[in-house]
């Protein structure tokens, strides 16, 4: 549209989707992808996706500065002004906010929540075997998470509902499996 964009990402390319376990099926819905056309891939791989934004971030010339992670958004003269941790800053007229859920995982306000055998994302279930392991959750994320692990570990899921209504056909299949 014409318009001078950059976009601040606090780590590196990919947000939650770089997080996911390399083995995961990636599920998705077709989309409309602007500057791209349109995208039918129904079930995809971590590394297929990554490389079809890398692919459509080139293509599109889309400025992204990583390792800036926004501290503080105030307002200069009309505009907006942010701040990075590192003191870069930011003279903007509009802002949208893309910051995801993930920054600040939900806890379970228990004891020993911080300790270090507690983790909020899983990167290599494979490198993991021989543990009990509880998994606290309901959603895709857990039904995903206990099936990686189950094949090598003592897995339990633990969910305050009675019925898995959240979730994908698909893992509600493989869940449900003999
Ligand atoms: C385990 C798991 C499995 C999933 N499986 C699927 C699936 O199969 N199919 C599906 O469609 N969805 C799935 N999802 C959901 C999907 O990953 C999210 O809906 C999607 O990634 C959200 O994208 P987003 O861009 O809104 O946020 P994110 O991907 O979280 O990106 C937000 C970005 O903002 C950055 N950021 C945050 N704060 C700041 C700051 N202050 N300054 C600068 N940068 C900042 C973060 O570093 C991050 O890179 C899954 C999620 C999880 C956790």
């Amino acid at each position: 549209m014409g318009l001078r964009v950059v976009t601040l990402e606090q780590y590196t390319l990919g947000g939650t989707v770089a997080n996911f376990p390399r083995s995961k099926i990636v599920m998705t819905s077709p989309m409309d992808l602007p500057g791209h056309g349109e995208v039918r891939l129904y079930q995809t791989t971590k590394s297929e996706l990554l490389s079809l934004w890398k692919q459509v971030i080139a293509k599109n010339d889309i400025k992204i500065i990583e390792n800036a992670k926004v501290e503080q958004i105030g307002k200069k003269d009309g505009q907006f002004l942010l701040s990075t941790l590192k003191g870069d800053t930011y003279l903007t007229n509009r802002v949208l906010l893309a910051i995801g859920r993930r920054g600040t995982p939900r806890k379970l306000n228990v004891s020993g929540e911080g300790l270090e055998k507690v983790a909020y994302k899983l990167l290599e279930p494979e490198l993991i075997f021989g543990k009990n392991i509880l998994v606290v959750g309901g959603g895709d994320s857990a039904i995903e998470s206990a099936l990686l692990l189950a094949t090598e570990n003592q897995v339990v899921l633990s969910y305050r509902s009675e019925n898995f209504n959240r979730i994908k056909p698909l893992n509600d299949k493989t869940f449900k499996m003999p």
